[in-house]
């Protein structure tokens, strides 16, 4: 069995999920569980959607599903071509958009937030599954709250994913089609909730995972992860391979194309990772496994924006122990997580890039010194082999940058990253500059 994830743009227009069927249909193995998000654009429409509920705006709220419905209406009355299919379409999206209506005459809280949110993806995969009926292509459609579920701290349930996964699997041993949605899932107190946006290609990376398949495809609208940001950067190009630690540390700094979480349960069951194109079928694309075939390599650069550089100066800290994690503790508190740090004998500097608490965290470190910080940063991470034993990497990334003010390095925290912190206006540069003197 695969794992075939297929994203927003991918099922954006009708025309798009027309093309689907012939992309499932040139994979080689036997079964096909096919994951899907909602359509473009739609999840920010539930999100407007509740927030306008939320703030009782309830006029508000029924124009933009008014103009989300008629948007449904001319979808399906395009994707489907016989009569029958049109009608069962259109019944099944009147159910729906009944649905968001009805949230008008109720108390509308996260609960009811997380039921909205969950009908994008909901949408995409029974269209797909009723679009699969007219073409006369039999196929099951799971619905993910039956076995996608999260713990008391949100964290996946492996263990019960693999069990009722399988539960729904063998109900229909024929069969070799099966659609999912990505993104919901059910939460320990047994409600709809879901693994937070992007988390579609988290949903894959689970079920791929959880079921051992022989390969997750996490089908885009890119050739896969390139060696630098192409929206900065002209003649990137596609990595053809990367291993899980590689791919890691990219999705987490910057590349947008794969959700950072994903690589963990598959690289945790070792179970390889596709990115394809679905504009460009030809390409093979980023493969994602165990392996590392890009020895004593740099392999790519990413940057990632909105970061916060705070620096705490403390007497204190000479000589002593323990006054990291007093620092770290505060950042605990507030569940802010923390991405780079270094430190010095009397200082130490690290970064964050939600500063929901920020004020808060400030006046805490205030009591152990002096505090700084510096907004609108961004970490441009560089991704390669950098076990000991290949030197030589760190002055060419650095005599590359010699023109650019750095905030922060980090060296060594993990094989596979060097990370500089350098001011936003200056990341293009960095990454051009960079690019020209690594590739
Ligand atoms: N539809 C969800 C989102 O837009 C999940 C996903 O697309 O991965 O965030
Ligand atoms: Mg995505």
């Amino acid at each position: 069995m695969k794992v075939l994830k297929f994203g927003g743009t991918s099922v954006g227009s009708p025309e798009r999920i027309e093309q689907l069927l012939p992309i499932i249909k040139s994979q080689t193995a036997d079964k096909h569980l096919v994951v899907l998000s909602a359509v473009s654009g739609t999840t920010n429409d539930l999100v407007t959607l509740s927030e306008l509920y939320s703030k009782k705006e309830n006029n508000a709220a029924r124009k933009h599903i008014d103009f989300l419905y008629n948007k449904y209406r001319i979808f399906t009355h395009e994707l489907f071509k016989t009569p029958e299919g049109k009608s069962e379409a259109h019944t099944f999206i009147d159910q729906i958009f009944e649905l968001l209506y009805s949230f008008e005459n109720t108390d509308f809280t996260t609960r009811e937030e997380r039921i909205v949110l969950a009908q994008g993806e909901i949408i995409s995969t029974t269209l797909f599954h009723l679009h699969l009926k007219e073409k006369g292509i039999s196929s099951i459609l799971l619905s993910a709250l039956d076995f996608m579920l999260i713990d008391h701290e949100n964290e996946p349930d492996i263990d019960y994913i693999r069990e009722y996964s399988n539960k729904e699997l063998e109900k229909y041993p024929h069969e070799n089609m099966f659609i999912t949605q990505g993104f919901i899932c059910k939460n320990a107190q047994g409600e709809t909730d879901n693994l937070r946006r992007g988390g579609s290609d988290y949903t894959a990376s689970l079920l791929g995972a959880a079921l051992q398949v022989e390969e997750i495809q996490i089908w885009t609208d890119i050739d896969g992860f390139h060696n630098n940001d192409p929206r900065y950067v002209p003649n990137t190009k596609p990595i053809a391979h990367l291993n899980f630690d590689e791919a890691a540390e990219l999705s987490y700094f910057g590349a947008k194309i794969l959700h950072p979480q994903s690589v963990f349960p598959a690289r945790k069951f070792n179970v390889p990772v596709r990115l394809l194109d679905t504009m460009n079928l030809k390409a093979s694309g980023t493969l994602i496994s165990g392996e590392t075939t890009n020895q004593n390599q740099i392999v790519a650069i990413a940057a990632k924006d909105g970061i916060t550089a705070i620096r705490i100066q403390s007497s204190r800290m000479l000589m002593a122990y323990g006054f990291l994690r007093q620092v770290f503790e505060v950042f605990e508190r507030y569940k802010t997580p923390i991405d780079m740090i270094t430190t010095s004998e009397v200082a130490v500097s690290l970064t964050i890039d939600q500063t929901e608490y920020l004020p808060e965290i400030i006046e805490e470190l205030e009591s152990f010194g002096m505090v700084e910080t510096d907004n609108d940063q961004s970490i441009i991470c560089i991704v390669g082999d950098f076990k000991k034993n290949n030197h030589g990497h760190a002055t060419i990334v650095s005599e590359a940058v010699k023109h650019i003010p750095i905030r922060m390095i980090s060296y060594g925290g993990s094989e596979n990253n060097i990370s500089l912190l350098v001011p936003s206006s200056y990341k293009i540069e960095a990454l051009r500059s960079l690019h020209n003197r690594l590739f």
